[in-house]
């Protein structure tokens, strides 16, 4: 079996808050896993004080590749590719309408280049995006179009002939937040603290409900620490005081140790209960 990993991510930092864990956990147990990463995120918001200086805002995409080489080398990626799009920004927005940026580009070109790079790679898994309707940023939107497409592109040998030989991925799955993770982090911070970082979130809970969706969850106790880490290095984006880090290691290891994960496209024979993103693939 090939124990390879390709995760698709739309700007850095993505790899980190999405499923990190679960990859780590996938690579200490012997799994080689490469990450694609399609733009530079160039029109990210400075979210930590700390870096809001004009030296690093005036060469943003460079700070941010070298921090997602960082937070790779964290998770234990032993490649990282950069697709080179720019951050398209939110809609509306003038990065939006910027000829370079990614949604603007053409997806068949796009998907040619993932296919590429799959059936060089070579994965027996790879980790996209579902279709992100509680997060509508242009570039994750693409990033699912990209998800749902691949396996079957990179296995069909009339598709992009000049990007190597046909490969058949097995499965295709995307990180996912859970109503159940929200509720039962939601209830443990009340517990503990009396004060929960997800209480704005409970009016909109079901953009979370996964009812009718294939999920699998990952048990990630001991590798919270890790993924955190990893978003850590994103030191641009990422308030080291912030949202990701109020639920301590040992609450989230204690009432919701899991990631979870929907899966978008199988070639192989599904089991409900699935513990690991390599399951039912033997070859
Ligand atoms: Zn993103």
């Amino acid at each position: 079996m090939s124990r390879t990993i390709l995760s698709l991510h739309a700007h850095p930092d993505d790899e980190s808050s999405k499923g990190a864990g679960t990859v780590a956990k996938l690579i200490d147990e012997g799994a080689r896993a490469v990450l694609v990463t399609a733009t530079g995120g160039e029109a990210g918001e400075i979210l930590n004080p700390a870096m809001d200086r004009p030296e690093v805002v005036n060469r943003l995409a460079e700070v941010r590749a070298g921090e997602l080489a960082q937070a790779a080398k964290i998770i234990g990626y032993s490649t990282v590719e950069m697709l080179g799009y720019r951050d398209s920004g939110m809609p509306e927005s003038p990065d939006n309408a910027r000829r370079e940026a990614f949604c603007n580009q053409d997806l068949e070109d796009v998907l040619e280049r993932v296919v590429e790079i799959v059936r060089r790679e070579r994965p027996s898994v790879v980790l996209g995006y579902d279709d992100h309707e509680f997060y509508p940023h242009p570039d994750h939107l693409r990033v699912h179009d990209l998800t749902v497409q691949i396996a079957d592109a990179a296995a069909d040998p009339h598709r992009f002939p000049d990007a190597g030989d046909p490969w058949t991925i097995s499965k295709v799955y995307a990180p996912v937040f859970t109503s159940e993770r929200i509720t039962a982090l939601h209830q443990a911070m009340l517990e503990h603290t009396g004060e929960s970082p997800f209480a704005g979130w409970l009016d909109r809970l079901d953009r979370y409900a996964v009812p009718e969706r294939r999920t699998m969850r990952c048990d990630v106790t001991g590798y919270v620490d890790q993924g955190r880490e990893a978003l850590r290095a994103h030191r641009t984006q990422v308030d080291p005081d912030g949202f990701w880090f109020k639920v301590p290691t040992t609450v989230v290891e204690s009432v919701y140790p899991w990631e979870d994960f929907e899966l978008i496209h199988t070639n192989v024979p599904w089991t409900e209960g699935e513990a690991d993103l390599f399951t039912g693939i033997d070859r």
